[in-house]
């Protein structure tokens, strides 16, 4: 019964079993961790490793509750240097499943093998194997129907195995970790150096590149306050990986923090990060952050709670400032420098740096749950293995065999193209006063008749002379602003274009949504939407904005409620229509990575030109970039 009880502690699904177990084998010194799932591990989870393994002794001691090889006294518990100390895990998971333990320890002549099930020891045998330990867990919860009633789909549990083993393999890149499903093989991260290697492994180039990399070392200060010998190499040493501005992410999924090689979520390291992107994102968006810090092992206490997924550090705010501190000068000294820019010089534009609003005030995504402060220690929720964060788009390699993705939180790229850049709908919009100074700023009139569009950069650009000047026009922002102005103006007039779906569309919502939707629905029905709700927490959306297509619109209504969510202070009437347009404007517009004909150009080229800021889109960010004649005969020093 009670490793029943505590099997609800440390065991809540199949990737908690993982996560147990690698942690296991890391204590154990392995460097080579196979991975095996089936039917997302509910069938069965292996882990086999080449760590230390154990004597027949140590092998049926490690299922007595509390037995832990890591803790030998008291004192221990304030330095723990291991992932595991608490002895739960294995009989916690011997108490929910049929497991099966084979490992043989450097000099021993036999291996052993335990059998358990639901706690009772079935058998144990002398085995062959190599030094190395392999534990196989089938039947998770067999003896629990209700907790296995619990368990999500096959898919979804392997989504999670899939990320809690990405996370360890990410702390540990000196280590390999494969995994391996059912038909297919997962991923197979081999070891690397340095740490950079198992990002590009893990995220791809893409992201990669979209990551400044900072490293910062701070000598602690001694117990009484004065400087300790800085040769006696107490540090705190931040290794750190945080996107640049142009990287936003609609929710914090993609910020990882690692302290001493074990992830952690912490209210501290997330203010810290919070405060470094202060203006320099727009409210409720999120950077991509790989947080890795090491301390001496007395400066943190681990034994917190029971998935040992929080910490405490012993001087919270020196810490707090410390990674504050390098974020700010790593996002500062990785600035771009604009190439060329039709904006004059001395307004600031740049897209993704929200004016300065007045006062001190913390970005909204962290006082969204209230978690603002620093001194209190309410805990951020982890369930181990969260969806596979959004942000970090894993490579197709990464993929299941029988689907899109990994699990059913990511939404698949359609292969060889990037689907639209998901930042407009979450940024924050421009006020009409900004537009003005921008397009009043820019001096330069621009008329269809003279532009002549020449073709398009990737699939993504149009390239357009303009009497001798080059034109470079974003079409997925180009058509954005015409539509966003569209759909405003016909709001204005009472007559948004509206098409009927054939069936309607059911979107899921959470509770807070459900109600933000109560006030939402009457500005969506004047938008061209017509939404009602549909038994519990889902809503049906029976029409839609002309220019919107179905498929676009479940994503279009997850983001604004979310976006919506993250606003702090309730919103005007006039701005929640703004971001409804935006938000239609943003999904219905032409993608980057779509072919344009000749006449889909001048089109666009026009209705760009009609509307009222052709030169930025309604979160800011420039249409059209303009290269002078002068600039360019200058530059071949022709002038
Ligand atoms: P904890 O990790 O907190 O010590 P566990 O219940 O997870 O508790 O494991 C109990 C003990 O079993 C460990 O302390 C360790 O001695 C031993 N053990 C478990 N897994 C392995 C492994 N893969 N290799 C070597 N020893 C292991
Ligand atoms: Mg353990």
């Amino acid at each position: 019964m009670a490793n029943k009880i505590a099997a609800g502690e440390v065991v809540e699904r199949p990737a908690s079993v993982v996560k147990e177990l690698m942690e296991n084998s890391l204590d154990a010194g392995a460097r080579n961790l196979e991975i095996t799932v089936q039917a997302g591990g509910k069938r069965l989870i292996r882990v086999l490793d080449d760590g230390e393994g154990m004597t027949p002794d140590d092998a049926l001691m490690a299922f007595e509750r509390h037995a832990t090889s890591k803790i030998r006294r008291a004192e221990d518990l304030s330095r723990i240097h291991t992932l595991g100390f608490r002895g739960e895990a294995l009989p916690s998971i011997g108490g929910v499943s049929r497991l099966l333990m084979e490992t043989r320890a450097e000099g021993e002549r036999v291996g052993t093998a335990v059998e358990i099930a639901g706690s009772r020891m079935v058998g144990v045998r002398e085995i062959a194997r190599a030094v190395g330990t392999t534990l196989t867990v089938r039947d998770l919860f067999f003896n629990l129907p209700a907790r296995k009633k619990f368990l999500r789909a096959d898919r979804t549990e392997l989504g999670h195995v899939v990320n809690v083993v990405t996370q360890y393999a990410l702390a540990h890149p000196e280590g390999r970790f494969s995994l391996a499903g059912p038909g297919a093989r997962q991923f197979d991260f081999q070891a690397v150096d340095p740490l950079r290697d198992r990002l590009f492994q893990v995220f791809g180039a893409d992201l990669l590149r979209r990551l400044v990399e900072l490293e910062e070392e701070l000598p602690l200060p001694s117990h009484s306050g004065s400087p300790r010998d800085p040769r006696s190499g107490e540090k705190v040493r931040i290794h750190a990986f945080v996107s640049k501005p142009e990287v936003q992410k609609p929710n914090r999924q993609s910020l990882y923090f690692f302290v001493n090689r074990r992830m952690v979520r912490d209210r501290i390291l997330m203010h810290a990060l919070g405060e470094a992107y202060r203006r320099i994102l727009p409210d409720g968006t999120f950077p991509v952050a790989l947080v890795f810090i090491e301390m001496p092992f007395g400066e943190v206490d681990v034994n917190v709670h029971p998935s040992k997924t929080e910490v405490r550090f012993r001087r919270q705010s020196m810490i707090h400032d410390c990674l504050r501190e390098a974020v700010r000068k790593a996002l500062m000294e990785a600035r771009p420098q604009a190439a060329f820019s039709i904006q004059p010089e001395g307004i600031e534009v740049e897209p993704t740096i929200v004016p300065e609003t007045p006062g001190p005030r913390s970005p909204t995504w962290l006082s969204r749950s209230g978690r603002t402060g620093v001194a209190g220690t309410a805990p951020l929720p982890l369930t181990v293995g969260e969806p596979v964060p959004a942000g970090l788009e894993p490579r197709s390699d990464l993929q299941t065999p029988d689907g899109p993705a990994a699990t059913d939180a990511l939404p698949a790229p359609a292969p060889g193209r990037d689907p639209s850049p998901p930042i407009c709908a979450a940024a924050a919009l421009v006020s009409r006063e900004q537009a003005e100074a921008i397009q009043a700023a820019s001096s330069i009139t621009i008329s269809p008749a003279h532009i002549h569009p020449l073709g398009q950069i990737e699939d993504s650009f149009i390239v357009a002379s303009d009497r001798g000047s080059l034109l470079i026009i974003d079409q997925h922002v180009a058509h954005e602003r015409v539509l966003f102005e569209k759909v405003l103006r016909q709001r204005g007039q009472g007559r948004v274009e509206s098409q009927r779906l054939l069936l309607p569309l059911i979107v899921e919502l959470n509770p807070r949504q459900q109600i933000l939707l109560d006030d939402l629905t009457p500005e969506l029905n004047a938008c061209g939407f017509e939404v009602e709700p549909f038994g519990r927490r889902t809503l049906a959306v029976k029409a839609l904005p002309a220019d919107l297509s179905a498929s676009d619109c479940s994503r279009l209504l997850g983001e604004l409620l979310e976006g919506l969510e993250n606003e702090a202070r309730e919103v005007s009437l006039e701005r929640l229509q703004e971001k409804i347009a935006a938000s239609v404007a943003c999904h219905a517009a032409i993608k980057i990575n779509t072919h344009l004909d000749r006449s889909k150009m001048v089109w666009l080229i026009d209705e760009l030109l009609k509307t009222r800021y052709p030169m930025t889109c309604p979160h800011g960010r420039p249409v059209i970039l303009r290269y002078e004649k002068n600039e360019i005969l200058k530059a071949f020093k022709r002038i």
